[in-house]
């Protein structure tokens, strides 16, 4: 596969909002240095269907206020290219107490639960805050809670799925509208050699069932379109973890959320992002 990159000259305030806005628009992935915000989008995706979203993105980030002008660049990557880029720029992270995330050429750490993640093909590769927020928090309920299903909805990578069934859930269901996500959650999943674990292109209402742990790391209008159905799965005094929400953004979250009867156990700030913890 080919891939266009996109450079965006970026202030730090705008850059984890246009970061979310293209990720959410099929961008497979994005790092930022010194105030540029490099991002990658599939050539199958159409030169003309890109610029269209990044054209939407930008003009969200110019009228949000976070950033006047907001200029980039894009150019042909052939897939050695590609793979080159995101070899040099994607290193393993140690997660939480016990989790490496590994790209497949790398291997982890003695002693370290290896999640393997190809990064060539969609959100989640951990090393975003909020990825990071739902996997120490998913290895941390692991320990306390009952570990009988998971479900992750909007799973990108699938990288929240396959790291449950890692830590012990018996079994594992992601769902994501894009389907080059699920293509990529469906070959990480086979990676990690996993069974148990199932990827499903749609989104909540393709699970079935009642979950031990819904985790829903997604933007916060989404979350509030999602709360009715993502209530609903949640088994009785189940936790579900909503991240992926802009600081300012949580208290209408969380009105959607309590109106539904759940409660906040509790909430975590990095500054730019908020997570929660809800309990039903
Ligand atoms: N779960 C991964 C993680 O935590 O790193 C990926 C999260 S990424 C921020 C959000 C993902 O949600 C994207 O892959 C996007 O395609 C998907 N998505 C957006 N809206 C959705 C919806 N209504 N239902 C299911 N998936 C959705």
């Amino acid at each position: 596969m080919s891939y266009y990159e996109f450079i965006f000259e970026v202030v730090p305030e705008a850059a984890e909002t246009l970061t979310q806005l293209l990720s959410d628009r099929g961008c497979l992935g994005v790092y930022e240095r010194e105030h540029r915000l490099f991002s990658y989008f599939p050539d199958s995706m159409g030169i003309e269907r890109i610029r269209k979203m990044v054209a939407e993105s930008s003009l969200a980030i110019m009228t949000s206020g976070l950033q006047s002008d907001l200029s980039y660049s894009y150019s042909y990557l052939s897939e050695r290219d590609w793979n080159e880029t995101w070899k040099k720029k994607y290193q393993p992270i140690d997660v939480g107490e016990t989790l490496t995330i590994i790209p497949p050429w790398e291997t982890a750490p003695d002693g370290r639960t290896a999640i393997i993640i190809d990064p060539g093909m969609a959100f989640g590769t951990g090393h975003h805050e909020t990825t990071r927020f739902c996997l120490a928090s998913i290895e941390r309920l692991c320990r306390q809670a009952s570990h009988g299903r998971f479900c992750d909805i909007g799973t990108g990578t699938g990288i929240l799925a396959i790291a449950a069934r890692k830590l012990g859930f018996a079994e594992a269901a992601g769902v994501d509208i894009d389907p080059l996500a699920v293509d990529a959650a469906r070959r990480n999943v086979r990676l990690n050699e996993l069974d148990n674990v199932i990827i499903y292109e749609g989104s909540i209402e393709k699970t079935t069932g009642h979950f031990d742990l819904v985790a829903a790391n997604l933007l916060s209008e989404t979350l509030k379109a999602l709360a009715h159905e993502i209530e609903a799965r949640m088994k009785p005094h189940s936790l579900a973890l909503l991240s992926g929400i802009l600081t300012g953004q949580e208290d209408e979250v969380i009105e959607v959320f309590s109106a539904l009867g759940t409660a906040v156990e509790e909430k975590l700030s990095d500054g730019r992002w908020i997570s929660l913890v809800i309990r039903r």
